[in-house]
């Protein structure tokens, strides 16, 4: 404002100088050319007084005349002289020489010359008039004298006082400075008072913008005394403002619906519309994950983008996923990212000591370092965030960080994280649903164990398997015996209780590797991979043969009931390249054990085809 104020003041002042500095020029060189007209009058009338004086013969009147004229106010002298032709005619009279080289010039040209000197207080002007022979004015000199028409007779010389014409420029000089200095002091006082509103107005929108660009909408105050259009567009302004503040808070709103309060750190200072581009961004690239897993065909496949998304959109380097099954207290890692799951060791057989599924909350090592007591990294820190995938299953992701700060900044994007994770929780569960009916229909109900289904469909991977890898599978084919006479005597429910028990002995017997199926109703069948040998088949069905066969089951009243098993046995590829023709072939060995009185291992050999007797 001040500047303005005194570039003002100096352009004014500069501009006044100017204006007078021309106008007083102007004034002065008029006033040169009315003095210069002055003096041609002047000097005109003396050169007609002085033709009428000599056309008359009154001579000796001319002094008197000439010294009137010099009387004259601002003449300050007057002289005439006379040519050297006039000279000649009239050697006697009155001689008047050039006084000086003006004089002498104006005589010899005949041209009108003029000279102003200054001094410190006085300006004069000096005018030499030619007095040449014409006829025109009605005088007739070359009736009188001896000359040509045209030839100079004489000069006028005039010297006149300018200083009068000067101290007017002064003055004229003085009164347009103080007049256009005033001009600009009073111009400039509207202007400041003007400018002072407007600069007011100027820091208001500029404070008002500031704290817009802040997420704080203030109103722009205005001095009353604006023009009406200004006025106009400062409500305008205003009420744009309103509009803006309202559809941001709105928008804010609605978006914190879909993705969740933010947690950052103060949430007054964060402008609301970074803050709603932010949630934008991440909406639209929550709707594209959401449209890719979508088309994910397995579990694996959606951790993996949820992984991806960990990585890349939020720099995440140390994250486990981690699935608990509380029904059935199992803890399964399903993905590592970066160095390590530090609780691992603690939760693997105890899932239900983990703080973040037993809380359903955030357990963070934020204010509590040891929020967790499992978390045995001291020198890091985590975050757990639980989901709840379907009813008994959470999904825990278990962050790790070096330094607080990143936790902090995990801790502000964390809304942004859980949607992605929320987003996933369906489509996982469909997963885990999916995958436990395609489970299911390879499962038999009563006892849990597979299925004939399962077996065929297995069997298609694990017989090429075995053929590249160059392994063999014993086939043990065992029925239960005399098995309806249980159901007789006891009922279907001891009888289902007498078939679970044999389940649990086969599958207590063999090898986790080993695959037991439930091949039709009291028939059970044993997949002995990668077994040694016939021999050592036959030793782990005897050794199923005798626990059953020792196996008290509890019947009713305290009673005891003990059952046996018969078992056939063959091998792949030993016995038949062909799986079915194996499992064929157990079925005869099992045939001959039946035979031969139950409760016993009979393995398969050609010989048995022969002397099988069907009926
Ligand atoms: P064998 O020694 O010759 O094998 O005599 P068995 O009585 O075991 O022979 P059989 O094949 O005639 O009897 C099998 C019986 O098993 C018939 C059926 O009622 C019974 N059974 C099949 N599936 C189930 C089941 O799921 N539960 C019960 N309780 N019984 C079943
Ligand atoms: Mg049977
Ligand atoms: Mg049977």
């Amino acid at each position: 404002m001040n500047k303005i104020i005194i570039k003002f003041l100096t352009i004014s002042i500069v501009l006044t100088i100017l204006v007078t500095l021309v106008i007083t020029y102007n004034f002065k060189q008029n006033n040169k050319e009315l003095a210069i007209h002055n003096a041609n009058v002047v000097s005109n009338v003396i050169k007609n007084g002085i033709t009428n004086y000599m056309e008359n013969d009154n001579m000796k009147d001319i002094d008197s005349f000439l010294d009137s004229i010099k009387d004259m106010k601002d003449v300050n002298s007057l002289w005439i002289v006379r040519s050297e032709l006039i000279n000649k005619q009239y050697s006697t009279f009155n001689e008047k020489s050039p006084r000086d080289d003006i004089d002498k010039e104006v005589l010899q040209t005949g041209v009108t010359k003029y000279e102003v000197s200054n001094s410190l207080f006085d300006t004069t002007m000096r005018i030499t008039i030619p007095y040449k022979a014409d006829d025109t004015n009605g005088s007739n000199c070359l009736s009188c004298h001896n000359v040509q028409k045209g030839d100079v007779l004489g000069a006028i010389s005039l010297e006149m006082d300018l200083s009068k014409i000067e101290e007017l420029s002064i003055n004229i000089f003085l009164t347009a400075l103080v007049l256009i200095f005033l001009s600009a002091v009073l111009i400039l006082l509207i202007f400041r008072k003007v400018l002072t509103q407007y600069s007011r107005l100027f820091k208001n929108l500029t404070e008002s913008l500031d704290s817009a660009i802040a997420g704080n909408f203030k109103k722009v105050e205005y001095p009353i005394d604006l023009t009406p259009q200004m006025v106009t567009t400062m409500d305008n302004f205003n009420s744009l403002l309103t509009t803006f503040k309202d559809t941001s808070n709105d928008i804010d709103k609605k978006l914190k619906v879909f993705i969740g309060n933010s947690s950052s750190e103060d949430e007054s200072k964060i402008s609301i519309l970074k803050d709603s581009k932010k949630i934008i961004t991440n909406l639209s690239n929550l709707y594209q994950f959401k449209k890719e897993i979508e088309l994910d065909s397995s579990k694996d496949e959606i951790y993996n983008r949820l992984s991806q998304v960990l990585i890349n959109q939020f720099n995440q380097k140390n994250f486990t996923f981690v699935e608990i099954d509380s029904s059935k207290q199992k803890m399964e890692v399903i993905k590592k990212i970066g160095e390590g799951f530090y609780c691992e060791s603690s939760l693997k057989d105890s899932p239900h000591l983990c703080r973040a599924a037993r809380t359903k909350n955030d357990v963070m090592s934020l204010e509590f370092h040891n929020s967790c007591p499992y978390f045995n990294e001291k020198n890091k820190f985590h975050f757990c965030v639980p989901t709840s995938i379907s009813k008994n299953i959470y999904l825990i992701i278990n962050f790790v960080f070096d330094n607080e700060k990143e936790l902090e900044k995990l801790k502000s994007n964390i809304s942004f994280i859980k949607s992605y994770i929320n987003e996933s929780a369906p489509s996982i569960e469909v997963k885990i649903l999916m995958e436990a009916l395609k489970q299911s229909a390879f499962r038999d109900g009563l006892t849990g164990l597979y299925n004939r289904k399962f077996l065929e469909e297995h069997s298609k991977k694990l017989i090429p398997q075995a053929n590249r890898e160059n392994f063999d599978i014993g086939v043990l084919l065992l029925d239960m015996d005399h098995f309806k006479a249980v159901n007789d005597e006891y009922g279907h429910d001891i009888g289902d209780k007498v078939l679970k028990e044999l389940s649990r002995i086969l599958v207590e017997t063999v090898r986790d590797s080993d695959i037991v199926v439930r091949y039709g109703g009291e028939e059970f069948m044993v997949l002995l991979i990668n077994v040694k040998s016939l021999d050592n088949a036959l030793e782990i069905a005897n050794k199923i043969r005798v626990k059953v066969s020792q196996n008290d089951i509890d019947v009713y009243a305290g009673a005891k009931l003990r059952k046996t098993v018969s078992i056939g046995v063959s091998m792949f590829p030993n016995d038949s390249t062909n799986f079915e023709s194996v499992i064929k072939n157990a079925d005869i060995a099992l045939y001959e054990a039946k035979n031969k009185g139950r409760n016993q291992v009979i393995a398969f050999n050609e010989d048995l085809v022969s002397s099988v007797d069907l009926f």
